[in-house]
């Protein structure tokens, strides 16, 4: 009988602080309805030992392995090629073995794609995303590959709104103004899709941007990417002014489907997987 039959798959989570991750028991429930004698595994990595995970986890045979913070961009130099858009964003959150070499991808923008085109393409659209850290800049530069027309940075800290409008100007091509955060923000009014990337909302459903609701309008998709606890109170005043809104519970599973089809070829199934994520998170 093949060595295979007896040893599991491999893929993994590389992160700091990583204990009890929920992703775990989310991809593993994922394995097991389609039969895959897969496993997921978390490995705790201190940012010195990076080098030295990545070269084991080949040496040990794995498939693939997911990044956290904070290694989604300190892994790069230890891989052998980037997909286009973890290319282009310069953060990767998965790696996959092709013909033995480590190809780094990034599935948080394509998670968040995924969940926005079931309900509007973003194509031609004006999109506004509050945030500019690794979440805001995996989701522009989805936003941009799949033909935003306008994508307006709006984010706390001017140093990096900056360099993620840049970017997206320069090797996107679109337009990205960068408006700054003033106190109870009005949204501009040709909207079509808007975003929270920040962390504002995260373990706690009351927190609240500081943008004017009344600035949401019915016409607007508005988005978060806060998975817990999946209502946000932006995405409570979204709805309750009329908005289409798209919670970041879904993100995340989605992410994970991405990722899984990366190493293993095949689709696993969302609604398992998202169905152990609410379990795991105790929703
Ligand atoms: P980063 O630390 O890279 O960025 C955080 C962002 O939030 C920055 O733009 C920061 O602004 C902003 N921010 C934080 N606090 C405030 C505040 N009080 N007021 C205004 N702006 C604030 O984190 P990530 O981008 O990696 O993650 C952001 C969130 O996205 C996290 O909560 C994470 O859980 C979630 N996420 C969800 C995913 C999913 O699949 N659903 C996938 C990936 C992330 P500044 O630059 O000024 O500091």
């Amino acid at each position: 009988m093949p060595l295979q039959d007896f040893c599991p798959q491999l893929v993994g989570s590389m992160s700091t602080g990583a204990a009890g991750n929920p992703t775990v028991t989310m991809i593993e429930a994922g394995f097991a309805a389609a039969g895959l004698h897969w496993r997921y595994v978390n490995m705790e990595v201190a940012p010195a030992d990076l080098a030295s995970a990545v070269k084991g986890a080949k040496a040990m045979g794995f498939r693939g392995f997911n990044c956290s913070l904070p290694h989604k961009v300190t892994v790069i130099p230890h891989l052998d090629g980037l997909g286009e858009s973890a290319a282009l964003m310069g953060a990767v959150n998965t790696v996959v073995r092709r013909e033995n070499k480590w190809i780094g991808e990034n599935t948080d923008g394509k998670g968040f794609l995924k969940s926005l085109t079931a309900v509007v393409d973003p194509k031609g659209k004006s999109v506004v995303i509050f945030g500019a850290g690794g979440a805001a800049r995996a989701i522009a530069v989805e936003l941009g590959l799949a033909g935003a027309h306008r994508i307006t940075i709006v984010n706390r800290g001017h140093q990096r709104g900056t360099e993620l409008a840049e970017l997206l100007r320069s090797k996107l091509n679109v337009d990205a103004p960068l408006l700054s955060w003033m106190p109870n923000f009005s949204i501009p009014k040709n909207t079509d899709i808007a975003v929270n990337a920040t962390s504002i909302g995260l373990y706690d459903a009351n927190a609240k941007l500081d943008v004017d609701a009344k600035s949401l309008t019915p016409n607007m998709v508005v988005a978060d990417v806060i998975g817990n606890p999946p209502r946000t109170r932006w995405i409570r005043d979204a709805e309750a002014r009329g908005c289409q809104a798209i919670v970041g519970l879904g993100m995340l599973v989605n992410q994970g489907v991405i990722a899984a089809r990366y190493w293993t070829g095949i689709d696993l199934d969302d609604d398992v997987m998202r169905a152990a994520l609410e379990k795991a998170l105790g929703l």
